[in-house]
């Protein structure tokens, strides 16, 4: 259950860059309306959207209601939406323009008004390209200094393009705010399934013991989209699978599985262990990459626009990584993810090790599937673990059988909060468990950048095309092949 973000003894503003986005209107404001609606956002919570589109406080409110309750968010009724609205204000002004920056500060002043604290959390909802010049501006005009409450700041995925480019960021967000400030979204974290692989591991006493090279075969993890690029070929050609999945979401949840039990929920605990983890990650060497990665590209890819007709990019790619400490020692862990897939879906298989010893009477070619325990992230989140029954009466006869648990049918009638409410929650409450640590992120990017640079090396392999509506390229199925196992 969320809990409400404490009233604060003065005002609470959120301050969102880039208000008149697709992010805004379609995910953060519907989801402070979905918390306000289920009495969860301060009540002096005020908001102010600043971009450069000229518009009134009523205009913004009037395009800001239209995308209420869209995506599984729940919608407030009127009287709810018009008590939030009186506190939704905008202000058209230049992120990148110091003396713009100079007139959000009035406006917050006003807002604000005098006595108690004031506390503010900036929100950058802006392209990446910009978050460089909006961290020097907030604080170049001073709007960091927290004398009079505090002040923090989000950022929006994604952080850096390689290593070095993330650390300049790093650089320019230290030279701003102290690293407790900085929430850098990874959205997956904030979701419910996530954050209940954690209580599935760490609350549960029969799972854990298990959870070691001795019991696991390997690990998968895949992503899936139905989804080609849209619109957005430019962007999606310069950035391919590895950038846009690998390094944030995929590497996440790798994290979440393979971590040590941190002493506590709690913020740094919590993200210490993930970055043990990313530390332990075995690298991959550049020349070496056609070995442990297989990229792909659907076919119509190159006609799409904005996509060089020669592009190289991959919009698919299956990786095999080793996480080289005690516990995981020998045990591969594949990621895969892919545009323009068969089915949009996230989950982890968990495939245990086979029995050491076959009592049953078994034909030549048979072979007792594993025990697997597979994590659903999305769509229908929930548990399913696979392991053998006997057929009735057949004698010895075998079959596998499924124990399940789903989200929705065992919390019926409670909706799954959105990701990006339980994150602006947890912001405005100053918890950073589920933002992402900024070793976190360069450590990241330390095991995607040399995969994209063996990618674009002459001696490895071009993208593997495979059709639309596939499960990827056929390769992609022999490189598992190869280890003796296949994607479940
Ligand atoms: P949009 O392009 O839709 O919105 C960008 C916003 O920035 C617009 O409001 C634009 O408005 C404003 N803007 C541009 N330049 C300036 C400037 N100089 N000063 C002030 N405002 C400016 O992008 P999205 O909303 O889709 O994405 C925002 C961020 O969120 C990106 O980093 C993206 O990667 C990330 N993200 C988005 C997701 C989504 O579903 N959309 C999902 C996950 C992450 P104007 O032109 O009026 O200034």
């Amino acid at each position: 259950m969320i809990e409400a973000a404490p009233d604060s003894n003065g005002s609470t503003t959120l301050v969102i860059f880039g208000a008149s986005g697709d992010l805004t209107r379609r995910k953060l404001v519907p989801a402070l309306a979905s918390l306000h609606s289920k009495g969860r956002l301060p009540l002096d919570l005020q908001i102010l959207g600043v971009a450069r589109s000229d518009m009134d406080d009523e205009q913004f409110r009037a395009i800001l209601a239209e995308f209420l309750g869209s995506e599984g968010m729940t919608k407030p009724s009127p009287e709810q939406w018009a008590a939030l609205s009186s506190r939704i204000h905008y202000l058209h002004g230049d992120v990148t323009s110091l003396q713009d920056l100079e007139a959000v500060k009035d406006k917050l002043a006003s807002i604000e008004g005098n006595g108690g604290s004031h506390n503010r959390l900036y929100y950058l909802s802006l392209a990446p390209s910009l978050y460089r010049s909006a961290m020097s501006g907030l604080g170049e005009s001073r709007m960091s200094e927290d004398f009079d409450g505090w002040r923090r700041l989000v950022v929006e995925k994604p952080f850096g393009t390689d290593l070095t480019s993330a650390r300049e960021l790093n650089d320019v967000a230290h030279s701003v705010f102290r690293e407790d400030q900085v929430f850098r979204i990874d959205h997956y974290l904030g979701k419910e399934t996530v954050q209940n692989l954690l209580v599935f591991r760490f609350a549960n006493a029969i799972f854990e013991p298990l959870w070691n090279r001795n019991y696991i075969d390997h690990v998968q993890i895949t992503v899936s989209e139905t989804l080609k690029i849209d619109e957005r070929g430019d962007y999606y050609d310069q950035t391919g699978v590895l950038r846009d999945m690998f390094q944030n979401h995929l590497l996440q949840l790798l994290t979440l599985v393979a971590m040590e039990p941190p002493h506590a929920f709690e913020a740094e605990a919590l993200r210490n262990e993930k970055v043990k983890v990313l530390n332990a990650i075995r690298r991959i060497r550049p020349d070496d990459v056609g070995r442990h990665a297989i990229p792909g590209q659907y076919r119509t890819y190159r006609d799409e626009s904005g996509v060089s007709p020669e592009s190289d990019t991959a919009t698919y790619a299956a990786v095999r990584l080793h996480v080289d400490n005690w516990r995981w020692q020998g045990v591969p862990f594949y990621l895969r993810s892919g545009k323009a897939l068969r089915n949009k879906s996230t989950e982890i298989i968990i495939q245990f090790r086979s029995p050491p010893h076959m009592l049953f009477p078994l034909a030549d070619d048979e072979d007792i599937p594993a025990n697997t325990l597979a994590i659903f992230v999305q769509p229908d989140e929930g548990f399913h673990l696979e392991f053998q029954t006997k057929t009735p009466e057949a004698e010895l006869q075998m079959r596998t059988a499924e124990l399940e648990f789903h989200y929705h049918e065992a919390f019926s009638g409670q909706a799954i909060p959105d990701a990006y409410e339980r994150l602006l929650l947890d912001a405005l409450n100053g918890d950073a468990s589920l933002f992402t640590r900024s070793d976190e992120i360069e450590q990241a990017w330390s095991i995607v950048d040399p995969i994209i640079e063996g990618f674009s090396l002459p001696t490895a392999p071009r993208p593997y095309y495979y059709s639309e509506g596939s499960w990827g390229p056929v390769e992609a199925d022999r490189f598992m092949l190869t280890d003796g196992r296949a994607w479940l």
